[in-house]
């Protein structure tokens, strides 16, 4: 065996498929992929919604609803109460196949027919304005959150409470305008940080108090740009620093990105515990290979966004899955699973949002059943002989072996989490690739553009939460709740500017790089590839051994 070079399908760039994946190709047992890895998870991401939240209502009972799927949604929505219930059977919706058509096209038609949920996640109170949230409590406008309490306008968070636009963080509290930070309190425009208190601008701080604009320092307080004060002064400069105005704000925010360009040691990668793998953002790993943002798993490769997987290539957006390849959001127990979205089931191929099933192909929203195809039940024999024809079929059709496609994602590309891993991403290639996409115009709804708002905190009265406002960027409209009003007022913080989806937006594009870069150790030199885009213009990255020696 050795490496296969191939063109992709999609962007027509040549991509390779390493001695690793095939081995691992074969153990899933998979076809292999005839698009590159970048457009693998591009596709798949494009079947998890990062919609606008919405109001609807249930196709079921008629009653109302809060969701991120689009208005104009492909398929019925009902609650996800009832979606659980026994008030409707999918089985329902049972097709027969035919072989005059593409695979594809019938599965789409089904998919059309079965309702979906309007919310993922379970276990919730007062998070009816959140999706994708998991034991969670009065939380607002938030998505992908587990044991998370008192949260605003925040993503992918976990364990953390009454906190405002924090993208990536754990076990934090009271922290605003934060990334990949965890154990933290009380600290604001803050990254990659761990276990400190009290403190602003931070990047790449462990164990840090008191401390405004550092960087790679351990255990300090009452530290200015890494000069060390006593308390009374730094108290004294901090008073001066008007942290409650927006331009005031806005400098350090400058000044803080320059400093992360010439001054701060990056690390290599936030890899943590792993053992003969590669990537970024890996946190407990064995033999994974080419993975980012994934945890607890063994033998991966391609895998993005996910924990708890053993010997599975190509998923994303996964947890808890084993022997399987080429799925998207699928968890948790899953078994040998092949081109399945949405899915937790055993020995499947080409589901989307079936639960605990096994034997099944090609079906939409079934629970507990075996041996199902198009939703239509058969016996073992026959299952397995027209599973084996359509197979057949679709090799035929160049369908077998992909993934579902791009006219069978959850709504616009431009509101999936796909683009916020590929935000360069035009409207006409995704067209072209039969996937959606929606025009976002101005809106010109009447409100009060933000650069009309009180510079500074302390001049903004209560009635601000009447009031809508404009963001700039977007032309879209938001608004200021009593409790994050509080919020700001209590920690001297100025109102946003922008829509809480820009913000949340611009935070998340530090942990949504998938492609690596040649870079230098700053120290020793050595040839290191690392995940910063040369645009981010970061002078000083350092080699993990090197990084160990001089900051750790
Ligand atoms: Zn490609
Ligand atoms: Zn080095």
């Amino acid at each position: 065996m050795q490496n296969q070079n191939r063109t992709c399908e999609h962007c027509g760039k040549d991509f390779s498929i390493t001695l690793e994946d095939l081995t691992l190709y074969k153990k899933v047992g998979i076809e292999l992929p005839v698009i590159c890895f970048f457009c693998r998870v591009k596709l798949h991401l494009s079947f998890w919604m990062f919609g606008k939240f919405r109001k609807g209502k249930s196709a079921l009972s008629g009653d109302s609803l809060i969701t991120v799927l689009p208005e104009n949604s492909r398929y019925p929505i009902y609650k996800l109460s009832e979606w659980h219930s026994d008030k409707w059977d999918a089985m329902d919706y049972g097709q027969d196949y035919d072989e005059n058509r593409p695979f594809f096209d019938q599965l789409k038609e089904l998919q059309e027919k079965v309702p979906h949920p309007h919310q993922g996640g379970i276990k919730n109170t007062g998070c009816d304005w959140c999706d994708d949230v998991w034991n969670c409590k009065n939380s607002y406008l938030s998505r992908s959150m587990v044991e998370c309490e008192d949260l605003y306008y925040s993503y992918r968070n976990i364990k953390v409470k009454n906190s405002i636009d924090v993208v990536v963080c754990f076990e934090s509290e009271r922290c605003f305008d934060s990334v990949n930070c965890y154990h933290s309190y009380r600290t604001f425009y803050s990254k990659n940080s761990r276990d400190c208190v009290d403190s602003y601008f931070l990047q790449d701080c462990r164990n840090c108090q008191n401390c405004f604009m550092c960087w790679n320092l351990r255990g300090k307080s009452y530290c200015i740009k890494n000069a060390q004060y006593t308390k009374e002064e730094y108290k004294k400069r901090l008073k001066e620093f008007k942290l409650g105005s927006y331009q005031s704000i806005q400098k350090y925010k400058k000044y803080f990105e320059e400093i992360s360009k010439k001054e701060v040691i990056h690390k290599e990668n936030f890899n943590l515990k792993i053992y003969n793998s590669n990537g970024d953002y890996l946190l407990d790993c064995k033999d994974c290979n080419n993975c980012n943002t994934i945890s607890e798993s063994e033998d991966c490769c391609n895998c993005v966004r996910n924990g708890w997987l053993k010997s599975s290539i190509d998923v994303s957006g996964s947890m808890h899955l084993e022997l399987s390849g080429n799925c998207s959001c699928c968890q948790p127990n899953g078994y040998a699973l092949k081109y399945c979205n949405w899915s937790t089931s055993r020995y499947s191929e080409y589901l989307d949002i079936c639960i605990d099933c096994e034997n099944c192909f090609g079906c939409v929203g079934l629970k507990k059943k075996k041996y199902c195809i198009l939703n239509k039940q058969y016996e073992k024999g026959g299952y397995e002989k027209l599973r084996e024809k359509i197979i057949f079929d679709m090799k035929k059709r160049n369908e077998y072996g992909k993934f579902l496609p791009y006219a069978m994602s959850a709504g616009p590309f431009n509101f999936s989490n796909a683009f916020l891993y590929f935000p360069e991403t035009k409207k006409e290639d995704i067209l072209k690739l039969g996937g959606y996409w929606e025009d976002v115009g101005e809106n010109n709804i009447e409100g009060i553009q933000t650069k009309d708002l009180p510079d500074d905190i302390e001049d903004v009265s209560q009635d601000i939460i009447t009031k809508a406002l404009i963001c700039p960027k977007t032309g879209w409209r938001f608004n200021i709740a009593q409790n994050e009003l509080n919020f700001y007022k209590q920690n001297n913080i100025p109102l946003p500017r922008l829509h809480f989806d820009v913000r949340i937006k611009e935070n998340m594009k530090y942990t949504t790089v998938l492609q690596s870069y040649p870079h230098k150790c700053f120290y020793c030199q050595k040839g290191i590839s690392a995940y910063y885009p040369p645009d981010w213009g970061y002078q000083k990255i350092a080699c993990e051994e090197c990084y160990k020696q001089n900051i750790n």
